[in-house]
């Protein structure tokens, strides 16, 4: 297929090498300077965009998205797919995929789980939203950047699947850490701890596959001195997005809001940002009973 890939950077970067060494012509642009491994770079976000099956985007947040879109929508071939992997909120993904279906577009959002490892491994996971015909044309490139795509349904799902899952994934971080801290307080050791959670009812993704006590199950960022690994700070700005949705769709996220609001102070006014989101441990092992 003939891609056109704008934002190249740490997530973006690899998927495009990805695509263009499975065999895809691809014509990447990004504002910085950027060298990618078989992608022809290009001057503009026009210029990638011009005559290419499927413009895949990879960008910061939703107002450069928005931006992006109204330079390549215009100059985008009629049935071209307009793909954007970025996490962005619901509201500029739904706004941007009616754009794009009005000028004759199909448009997937497809936010990815599995970070700068999965990009570069090609093992990311995308949650996709938008039509079948764009989903169609896109699964052979989610196979080729990832090991797992999931259609949940129309435009804006992948986003509001990505928040709720990060949601899940902050609150539960936070609770396990503390609960760590708890433990040393009562003198419990860590790995009898381990040992109990990881096979009780206790158990999750954070404690078994990523746990924060270095030194205890699997290798995770703990054990490197919580160097990310998945930052404090892109878990503050998915909460914050997940935040923004509840509010809009009007649902009660409590444990959602405490999540976002200590990785905030974490991340604003503690020494969180530039750490990975599991250094909560540490944080709480500092803390006594507020
Ligand atoms: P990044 O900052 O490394 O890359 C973004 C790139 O977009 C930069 O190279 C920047 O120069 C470029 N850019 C900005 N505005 C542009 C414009 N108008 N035109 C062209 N290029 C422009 O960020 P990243 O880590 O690659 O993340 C990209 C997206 O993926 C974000 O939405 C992020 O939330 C999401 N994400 C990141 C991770 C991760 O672990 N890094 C994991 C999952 C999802």
């Amino acid at each position: 297929m003939k891609i056109g890939f704008i934002g190249l950077g740490n997530m973006g970067g690899p998927m495009a090498a990805n695509l263009a060494k499975a065999g895809h012509e691809v014509a990447g642009f990004d504002m910085a300077d950027v060298a990618i491994d078989g992608v022809s770079l290009v001057k503009s976000a026009e210029e990638a965009a011009t005559g290419r099956d499927v413009v895949i985007t990879m960008l910061p947040n939703g107002q450069i998205l928005r931006a992006v879109a109204d330079q390549v929508i215009p100059v985008m071939q009629k049935g071209a797919v307009l793909l954007d992997c970025s996490t962005v909120d619901v509201e500029s993904a739904r706004a941007v995929a009616t754009q794009a279906q009005d000028a004759g577009l199909s448009a997937l959002d497809a936010p990815v789980s599995g970070g700068v490892g999965g990009a570069q491994g090609g093992t990311l996971t995308f949650m996709v939203g938008g039509d079948d015909a764009g989903f169609n044309t896109a699964k052979e490139l989610f196979d080729i950047m990832g090991q797992k795509a999931v259609h949940c349904g129309p435009s804006g799902n992948g986003q509001a699947a990505k928040i709720c899952n990060n949601m899940i994934l902050g609150a539960t971080m936070i609770v396990t850490c503390e609960a760590f801290a708890l433990a040393d307080k009562l003198g419990l050791d860590r790995q009898a701890m381990f040992d109990v959670v990881s096979t009780s009812s206790g158990y999750s993704w954070s404690m078994n596959a990523y746990c924060p006590a270095p030194g205890i199950g699997p290798q995770s960022p703990s054990d490197n001195d919580y160097q990310p690994g998945f930052a404090a700070d892109l878990m503050l700005k998915d909460l914050r997005l997940a935040l923004q949705a509840a509010e809009a769709a009007d649902a009660d996220t409590p444990m959602g809001r405490a999540a976002r609001d200590l990785y905030a102070q974490f991340v604003e006014n503690e020494d969180g940002a530039g750490r990975d989101f599991s250094a909560m441990l540490p944080r709480f092992e500092k803390r006594g009973h507020a």
